[in-house]
């Protein structure tokens, strides 16, 4: 079998183009496989570390070109329970930051990142990957015209359903949810500045993330069959009662698009050859919007793994994904407990549960330092190492 390039990129979506263009800008011989998708209607809270990250890699020349910042977290206990938690207000600037991230759609992003296609060593095809194989040094796929390719690193950013992970023996652990998301585009009645409004409800959060003067993305989470209900029976009313009417009126300005949610972990997101990256190896439910960011530090290590091998030696491919499995190991189980013990809560019917959400939140509205410590949390390890430089 003859080696097609030194990695085969395979998935079109956000991770898969970041890591394929990422790769090849650092001299690496890519073959991306990207076949068409539909448009993708979710949009992304990237946090602070991600923008610098797509700053330093070219993916993305002028933020305030293609998002808006987000500077304030504002976030309202909606759930009527016993114990309900404060309103809670996070300000980047406590934090030593200007905003915490930028809201993007992913539209905007996959067009940025298609901007910076370098002219040398990358070939892009659009077919889907039929099967996966190792042979020898090289990672063998078959594409859907039945031709083969081979490489000595095969990335799968083929999303959830993952036929590299399958094919490679990765086994995910996967748990799904009842609750599921559904987003959509609005224009407000008034602007929400740089503020993102969490009203918390028993199911989950119901979410408005600023898009730039009165129009707004809806991040709903609820129950599956609640969100297709109000898709079938008048959207804009069921949207103006679960903000609570704070907003005026509001239009919507895109279809609605209903996402299922679940939780969906790898213990190891390489070895063989193979390296998974974005949700190809984890999703969880978009609460203190993590997925992408996640997959934009895979691509951040995935670069980093491949950079650090001697790519003149037979096996390379494999050492590459060995290493990078090790460099993802903490940081991707760290990201999951957190956002699945955040989901928990937010659902917990059981008291002491909701006692111990109101009362974390109460701690963290009343002591600064705790506050610093989750804002770092939450924005990731190159931000937490920030902000202990600023105490
Ligand atoms: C409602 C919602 C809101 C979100 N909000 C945020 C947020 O605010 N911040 C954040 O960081 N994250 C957020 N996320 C998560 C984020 O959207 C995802 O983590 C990210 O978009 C995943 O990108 P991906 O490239 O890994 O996967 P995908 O976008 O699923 O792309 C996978 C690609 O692989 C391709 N593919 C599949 N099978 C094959 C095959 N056999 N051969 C070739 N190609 C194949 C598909 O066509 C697709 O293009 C949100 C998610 C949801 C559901």
């Amino acid at each position: 079998m003859k080696q097609d390039a030194e990695t085969i990129v395979v998935g079109g979506g956000l991770a898969g183009l970041a890591a394929a263009i990422s790769l090849a800008r650092q001299g690496v011989e890519v073959l991306h496989l990207a076949p068409p998708a539909p448009p993708d209607r979710r949009t992304s809270a990237l946090m602070l570390p991600s923008v610098e990250f797509l700053l330093e890699s070219g993916l993305v020349e002028r933020p305030e070109a293609i998002g808006h910042p987000l500077s304030t977290i504002r976030i309202i206990d909606a759930t009527n329970r016993l114990i309900r938690a404060p309103e809670t207000v996070f300000k980047a600037p406590e934090a030593g930051f200007e905003a915490f991230g930028w809201n993007f759609t992913n539209t905007a992003l996959m067009r940025s990142f298609s901007d910076a296609l370098p002219d040398k060593n990358l070939t892009t095809k659009p077919n889907a990957v039929r099967a996966y194989r190792r042979e020898g040094a090289l990672g063998v796929v078959t594409l859907d015209d039945g031709s083969e390719c081979a490489a000595p690193l095969v990335v799968g950013a083929d999303g959830k359903k993952s036929l590299i992970r399958s094919a490679a023996h990765i086994v995910a652990r996967e748990h799904p949810f009842t609750e599921a998301a559904l987003v959509c585009d609005l224009e407000l009645s008034r602007p929400l500045g740089g503020e993102s409004i969490e009203f918390h409800y028993p199911h989950g959060p119901f979410t408005l993330v600023p898009a730039g003067g009165n129009h707004a993305n809806l991040v709903w989470i609820d129950e599956a069959p609640v969100l297709r209900a109000a898709q079938a029976e008048g959207l804009v009313e069921a949207i103006l009662e679960k903000s609570q009417r704070l907003f005026g009126a509001i239009k919507l300005e895109s279809p609605s698009v209903i996402f299922p949610l679940g939780m969906l972990s790898v213990d190891q997101a390489g070895r063989d050859g193979v390296a998974l990256v974005g949700e190809a190896a984890h999703a969880f439910p978009p609460i203190g919007a993590q997925g992408l960011n996640l997959g934009l530090r895979d691509v951040s290590d995935l670069v980093a793994a491949v950079m650090a091998a001697d790519r003149s030696l037979y096996g390379w491919g494999a050492a590459a994904s060995v290493d990078y499995a090790r460099r993802r190991a903490g940081d991707l189980g760290r990201t999951g407990s957190m956002v699945e013990g955040l989901f928990r809560s937010l659902l917990a019917d059981w008291l002491p549960g909701q006692a111990a959400r109101a009362g974390g939140l109460w701690a963290l509205k009343l002591l600064p330092p705790l506050r610093k410590q989750a804002f770092a949390l939450g924005m990731g390890e190159r931000a937490k190492n920030r902000a202990l430089s600023l105490r």
